[in-house]
């Protein structure tokens, strides 16, 4: 534990840039999946195997089938 005024330890030293890198590491590995699922809908690659009811991105997709699914969506409401 660090200690209040008091220069930290080599093991906390450690321990302290150990979180920060691991974190770091989670944020760059979440937001390369993030990008990569961006730029597949962009190519008009579909990331959920064509199921669009429970995918992630549904709303903001563009893809004919979801744009199908929500289509088909509307129509029901309105019934
Ligand atoms: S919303 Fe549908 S078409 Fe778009 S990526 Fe998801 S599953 Fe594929």
């Amino acid at each position: 534990m660090e200690h209040c005024g008091q220069t930290p330890t080599r093991r906390e030293l450690l321990t302290g840039v150990l979180r920060y890198v691991t974190l770091g590491a989670l944020g760059a590995v979440g937001g390369s999946v993030f990008a990569k699922r961006r730029r597949l809908v962009q190519e008009g690659i579909c990331i959920n195997h064509g199921i669009c009811r429970g995918c992630e991105i549904f709303k903001q997709c563009g893809l004919p089938l979801a744009l199908s699914e929500k289509q088909v969506l509307t129509i029901m409401d309105d019934e």
